[in-house]
């Protein structure tokens, strides 16, 4: 992609940029598609954090929202890392507060606390390991079986993974409003419409969208499942930006958004040009304090290694 549609200058000036700055681009599954074409890594939060993590570049330019900069800022304290929005957000991680969670940790003493990677550096600080929606099942089956678990911030991911390892955990309340966005209704419609289509939803999804689908994947899970599955057409049931990255990975197949209005506008708000410009004169910086980041290492680490 590029050529033709008036990007291909602004993806060869970033990647100059990158080769001269000794930089890596890594991009989020939900960024535009003319930004997951310029990156070196496309990918989930799990994948992103471990490149982060293994790259020797200077400079990490993370096309996504906050809270995935500062993982690679906990996780590469000696990079520079840059988010080339600085208003990029996830609603999500913003529905879980320190103050909330400490009083939920003392009237669960000893219960362990499993954060979705889609919190605050301080929240991952209050939490004994992180999980993404990749990897989540596998991070509670290896709780201690005599622990009680308290999940943030996701309900929905926190119920699914629950249910698949067989444990119970505490939920906080949280959800994603972009993944809220697709309803039953729209799954229901979209078979009606593609009825030789398999439907695959992520489990950010409310609990009935997941239980009416055929599977329920992280995003790279995705992209394996369509890859293995001999159907030709899927209904995907995620923030609408992961179309192009399976048209892209696995082509020859065809993919439909369960809805169009599945759009994370946090997501979206990295341009191609931001990140021209963000590389440029490398900010916005995100760093995270260090007695936080000290903190918050243990569990972030603990995520990266599960699930490989
Ligand atoms: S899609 Fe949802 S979980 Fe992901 S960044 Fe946007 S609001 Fe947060």
């Amino acid at each position: 992609m590029g050529a033709g549609n008036g990007f291909a200058e602004l993806q060869a000036e970033l990647k100059r940029l990158a080769r001269v700055k000794n930089a890596v681009i890594l991009a989020h599954n939900y960024q535009r598609p003319e930004v997951q074409d310029a990156a070196d890594f496309v990918g989930d939060s799990l994948g992103l954090s471990r490149r982060a993590a293994e790259s020797d570049a200077e400079i990490i330019v993370f096309c996504g929202v906050d809270f995935m900069a500062e993982t690679a800022a906990i996780l590469a304290p000696e990079k520079r890392v840059i988010l080339p929005e600085a208003r990029a957000c996830c609603p999500m991680a913003q529905m879980v507060d320190v103050e909330g969670l400490q009083e939920l940790k003392d009237q669960h003493p000893g219960a362990w606390v499993v954060s979705y990677v889609n919190t605050s550096a301080e929240v991952k600080a209050l939490s004994d390991v992180c999980c993404t929606s990749a990897n989540a099942v596998q991070v509670l089956q290896g709780v201690p079986a005599d622990r009680e678990i308290i999940f943030t911030p996701d309900r929905n991911l926190g119920s699914w993974a629950a249910r698949r390892a067989g444990r119970e955990v505490i939920l906080w309340e949280g959800f994603c409003p972009t993944h809220e966005l697709i309803q039953l209704e729209d799954i229901v419609r979209a078979k009606q419409e593609h009825p030789a289509a398999k439907v695959v939803v992520h489990p950010e999804c409310a609990p009935e969208v997941s239980a009416a689908a055929d599977a329920v994947e992280s995003t790279t899970g995705m992209v394996r499942y369509c890859r293995g599955d001999p159907a030709q057409e899927f209904i995907i049931g995620t923030e609408a930006g992961m179309v192009h990255r399976l048209t892209r990975d696995v082509p020859g197949k065809k993919y439909y958004p369960a809805t169009r209005s599945a759009v994370c506008p946090n997501m979206k708000l990295t341009t191609l040009r931001k990140a021209v410009e963000a590389l440029r004169w490398e900010r916005p910086v995100v760093a995270v304090p260090r007695d936080v980041r000290e903190k918050a290492l243990l569990a972030v680490q603990r995520m990266v290694e599960y699930g490989r």
